[in-house]
């Protein structure tokens, strides 16, 4: 009840007060501030992910000016010599304004990252968007082969979904899924998504497709790894995939255990409504904000 009522508050809570929470989150406003938290997780031995933190644009114009961010970023990448790749939602490159504009503004920026040895992920966002990212997806792969896609294990529809990709060299992300879906669509019990997320990940491996698990649950990590291990699967067939700043002594211990665990690094302006999902997922630092708004201090 307490966190229901400290979450009907956040809007509400000063923007300054709001980073300070955030910044655990989010590397900063700047693609310099990126690169930086980039590097230092290189030299933890964590390859990355970098995303320009946005969604929902409007119009040709706007659209293409991320699809310019983007470049930038990969260009950046790049220049640092960091292991890393771009991750770009459909609705940041237009997908709210046309099909064929998202499709055009993904299929420029696989062929700028292909020039610059760079992977692009096409991420996956709420329900409304799930037809025209697959869509878009099998169109890119027709061309390019440095694209991979994000899959929900939330939705009942995924394993259709993967039985329906065209056959060839696949990249998947597996997540749970962000985006609270209506229980007519979706599972919506905890052991059931993870449950789903098992059995998705299984048939991801059974077609051959290389497994990002995204996730910071060890349990289901653990589910995962077995059938890492009856595959006999080698290190290059799958990787963990997780947040920055969410449950870093997770990363730790599958990287101890020789996983490869890469972060996902977002970073801009938008970062507000980005960290205020992250933050619905974790009551411990919805008390901290309220706190801090309160004047409290703490920890
Ligand atoms: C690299 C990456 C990319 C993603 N891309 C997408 C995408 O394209 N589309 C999409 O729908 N979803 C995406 N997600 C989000 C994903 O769907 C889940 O919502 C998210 O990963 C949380 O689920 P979990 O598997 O970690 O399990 P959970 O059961 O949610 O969490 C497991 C444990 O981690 C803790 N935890 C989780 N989040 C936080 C947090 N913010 N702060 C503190 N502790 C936390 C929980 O408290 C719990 O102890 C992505 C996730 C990752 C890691």
């Amino acid at each position: 009840m307490l966190d229901s009522a400290v979450l009907s508050t956040l809007p509400y809570v000063p923007r300054p007060v709001m980073w300070q929470v955030a910044k655990r989150y989010v590397a900063g406003e700047t693609l310099d501030s990126a690169i930086r938290a980039l590097s230092a997780l290189a030299g933890r031995g964590h390859p990355g992910i970098i995303d320009v933190l946005g969604e929902d644009v409007n119009g040709e114009a706007q659209a293409r000016a991320v699809v310019h961010e983007y470049q930038q970023a990969a260009e950046a990448v790049v220049k640092a010599k960091l292991d890393a790749y771009v991750s770009v939602k459909p609705t940041h490159v237009g997908l709210r304004t046309a099909e064929k504009l998202a499709l055009s503004n993904y299929a420029e920026l696989a062929r700028y990252c292909k020039q610059r040895g760079l992977f692009l992920r096409v991420e996956m966002e709420d329900n409304t968007t799930t037809d025209a990212t697959l869509r878009i997806f099998e169109e890119l792969r027709k061309e390019h082969d440095n694209v991979g896609l994000v899959l929900q294990a939330r939705l009942f529809r995924t394993p259709d979904d993967i039985a329906k990709l065209a056959p060839g060299k696949l990249s998947v992300r597996m997540v749970k899924g962000i985006y609270l879906e209506p229980a007519k669509i979706a599972h919506v019990d905890a052991d059931a998504i993870r449950e789903a997320f098992v059995r998705c990940t299984q048939q991801l491996f059974e077609r051959g497709a290389f497994v990002s698990l995204a996730t910071h649950d060890e349990r289901m990590g653990q589910s995962c790894l077995e059938i890492v291990r009856q595959r006999k699967l080698a290190r290059a067939d799958y990787e963990f995939q997780v947040l920055y700043g969410v449950m870093e002594p997770v990363w730790a211990r599958w990287n101890q255990a020789g996983h490869t665990v890469r972060v996902y690094v977002p970073f801009g302006p938008q970062w507000l409504p980005y960290s205020l999902r992250r933050l619905r997922k974790n009551p411990q630092m919805l008390r901290h904000v309220m706190r801090a708004t309160l004047g409290l201090g703490g920890k």
